[in-house]
């Protein structure tokens, strides 16, 4: 049986440092708004709260170009300009806060694959729409990226299941494996027509030998609950059939009703159905081996309600 510390949550201001000024939707309070509810409901008491850990460069060059890793370093020295053609601008001190996001989610799967935990989840994370070359919709460096390409590279597992329930479709991790058979991609979001990045078409199931591996869902706006829960079944089969090694789960909280820039009406109950079933997954397929990423979510109570839904589901996982 898990102990009460198996499940590793990280806070830290380094982490709350990757926003982009006050008043803007990824503002740096969207970790407090998180972490004030979290203790609010005594989350705090049962999990082990881990600091944030910086990335070395090497490790971010895993996935991006070297190119853009200087272009960033660069223009966080400045704090100006943009990172990509005008949603996401530089600050200073971009590359450091960027650089915490992704040290931390290579910590947490490093954590959980040597077992001084077993699950995790990073709040500030799941920046799922960066390119290779390029920053993209509020996203700088890729954490979930850099951690497909550190569990093939240093921890040799291969078969890696990405699962996203954000509202914008994770372009950024779909098109960098789109032709890799081994990276199982799910992913749940609201249709392209109606909403940023307008990509994941049902017929984008991925390329050449890896035809097969992607699954793109997109939800029509005002999609709910309800329909949440008659899509999520397709994705849990498509996944345990795959018969991943580890499972990354991007849980945005954007989805859910209310948020300021999308249109599903999702409650947090969609994060808890998608959190526990494949905690309940990964312990049959993966030795329980899973880290969550809290991706978007605008809306301060949301993403407090929806976060703190995933690390109950985390904590009562049995398997
Ligand atoms: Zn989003």
């Amino acid at each position: 049986m898990p102990s009460e510390s198996a499940v590793c949550v990280y806070v830290g201001e380094e982490l709350a440092q990757y926003g982009f000024g006050s008043g803007h939707p990824f503002g740096p309070d969207r970790l407090g708004a998180f972490w004030e509810h979290a203790k609010r409901l005594g989350l705090d008491q049962r999990v082990s709260i881990t600091a944030p850990v910086l990335a070395e460069r090497e490790a971010i060059e895993r996935f991006h170009t070297a190119d853009y890793v200087s272009r960033v370093e660069h223009q966080s020295a400045s704090g100006q300009g943009f990172l990509d053609y005008g949603d996401t601008p530089a600050f200073p001190g971009v590359y450091e806060a960027a650089g915490y996001v992704v040290g931390s989610v290579l910590d947490a799967v490093q954590r959980v694959i040597d077992g001084r935990c077993r699950r995790a989840f990073v709040p500030i994370a799941g920046l799922h729409h960066a390119r290779r070359d390029s920053a993209a919709g509020f996203c700088v460096f890729n954490d979930c990226g850099v951690a497909i390409e550190t569990l093939r590279r240093v921890h040799d597992v291969q078969r890696v299941a990405y699962v996203d329930i954000d509202a914008h479709h994770g372009d950024g991790v779909f098109y960098a494996f789109e032709s890799d058979p081994d990276l199982i991609f799910a992913d749940l979001h609201e249709d392209g027509r109606f909403l940023y990045p307008g990509t994941g078409r049902r017929t984008e199931t991925g390329r050449g030998s890896a035809a097969g591996s992607k699954l793109n869902v997109p939800m029509p706006p005002e999609a709910n609950d309800q329909t949440f829960l008659e899509a999520w079944d397709v994705v849990e089969d498509f996944v345990r059939r795959r018969q991943p090694e580890f499972i990354l789960l991007q849980c945005g909280a954007d989805s859910l009703s209310g948020d300021p820039i999308t249109h599903l009406r999702y409650s947090a109950r969609a994060h808890q159905h998608a959190a526990a079933r494949l905690c309940a997954l990964a312990e049959k397929c993966c030795e329980g081996r899973l880290v969550a990423l809290g991706g978007g979510g605008y809306n301060r109570s949301n993403l407090a309600a929806a976060w703190s839904s995933v690390i109950g589901a985390l904590l009562d996982c049995s398997g």
